[in-house]
């Protein structure tokens, strides 16, 4: 296959998503496994002006028969490659994806995986693909930081109610937060979410088994299916092999052991627009988790909607530390005096300190905010 399609195609993939970045020979590398030629070919013919086109549209488009397009596009679905959806008047709209950052990388993974040579080959080159991000990212800092803070948050955070012994966390009102004047963020307890959805799937958690093929096991041995997608994004990852469709009553269990096993819950809304309903819900662990991985190694900003602030009782705190290892953005350390001192500016407000805490010493303020933080400048 000549260096032509992967360039042509690999422009209109990337450009499918949110994040620009060059052709390397890792993402050639990737195209050449994960898309056959004729897709590739396909690709270009069809989504280079449009990412988000009906059949009739792509007949246009492409010059060739519905058949044909269907034949092709069909298996494109099921790799993750291209969304389809239905719309209220019963349009299917079929959409490109990018290779990360909801697209391939994340649907190739949300699959339970068999640690085959193909699997821990692609995870491989997705992991060298991310550090070229981050050299991209960290040689124009400067360029890139301004774009960064424009873009709404990645996703919303959903406090933890109980700590490890089914005691209630502690909510607090409190006027100190800024927020942002008549912002009220949608739906802050996980189980309400859940109960408003009918369409309910659960697949693998993406980032978890990426380090499984990379060889690195959880350190929290923290559940893997528990990635779930809801109502059309439920459909979809359902009907393509992604994940499987549950009951409400299944979702709330594994909700309910996610949240014993102190995971942070994190919702997404399509672009981030939380009056939109949300489409996923991750339950991600501190250890694996490519959101705060990504942001600690100098790639990505954490972007986030938050409605909780943890706050700290300095007379019980009797600096065990817990919190300190557990919170998933390092937002606490322990002061000169032994106590655990929490950052504000990186606080996501997800509960996890206060869930395990032994001295129940921590609370949660409530008030909307949006936290932004900058990837920490790299020496590479
Ligand atoms: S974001 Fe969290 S739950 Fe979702 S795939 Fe990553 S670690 Fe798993
Ligand atoms: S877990 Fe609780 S007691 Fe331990 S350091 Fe943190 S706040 Fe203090
Ligand atoms: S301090 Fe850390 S663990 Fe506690 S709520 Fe904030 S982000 Fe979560």
């Amino acid at each position: 296959m000549s260096d032509e399609i992967y360039n042509k195609a690999g422009n209109i993939i990337i450009k499918a998503g949110m994040l620009p970045f060059p052709i390397t020979d890792t993402l050639k590398e990737l195209l050449k496994i994960l898309y056959t030629r004729e897709e590739l070919e396909f690709i270009i013919r069809t989504f280079k002006r449009k990412k988000s086109q009906t059949i009739d549209e792509l007949i246009k488009s492409s010059n060739m028969d519905k058949e044909d397009i269907i034949r092709i596009i069909e298996p494109l679905t099921d790799k993750g490659a291209v969304f389809k959806s239905t719309s209220s008047s019963g349009l299917v709209i079929y959409r490109l994806l990018p290779p990360i950052f909801i697209g391939i990388f994340e649907y190739f993974l949300m699959k339970k995986i068999t640690y085959s040579e193909e699997e821990k080959k692609v995870a491989i080159l997705f992991e060298i693909l991310f550090e070229e991000i981050r050299d991209i990212i960290q040689d124009k800092y400067e360029m890139f930081m301004p774009a960064f803070s424009t873009v709404p948050p990645i996703d919303r955070t959903i406090p933890l109610l109980k700590t490890n012994v089914g005691k209630d966390i502690k909510i607090e009102i409190n006027q100190e937060i800024d927020s942002p004047e008549e912002m009220i963020l949608p739906k802050q307890d996980i189980a309400e979410i859940i109960k408003s959805f009918e369409d309910i799937a659960v697949g693998h958690c993406f980032c978890r088994q990426h380090q499984d093929l990379l060889g690195h096991s959880c350190e929290f041995n923290a559940p893997r299916e528990v990635c779930f997608t809801l109502g059309k994004s439920a459909r979809f990852t359902s009907e393509h092999g992604f994940a499987r469709m549950i009951t409400q009553e299944e979702a709330l269990k594994l909700i309910e052991d996610a949240a014993e096993a102190g995971l942070v819950h994190k919702v997404y809304h399509p672009q981030g627009n939380i009056s939109k309903e949300e489409t996923s819900i991750c339950n991600c662990c501190k250890d694996c988790c490519g959101t705060f991985n990504l942001w600690k190694k100098g790639t990505m900003p954490m972007i986030n909607w938050s409605n909780y602030l943890s706050n700290i009782d300095q007379d019980l705190c009797v600096g065990c530390g817990t919190c300190v290892e557990r919170c998933p953005t390092d937002a606490i350390k322990l002061n000169d005096e032994g106590k655990a001192e929490r950052n504000p500016d990186i606080c996501i407000g997800c509960g996890v300190c206060a869930h395990f805490c032994p001295e129940n010493a921590i609370s949660l303020l409530e008030g909307v905010r949006k936290v932004f933080v900058p990837p920490p400048r790299i020496k590479l």
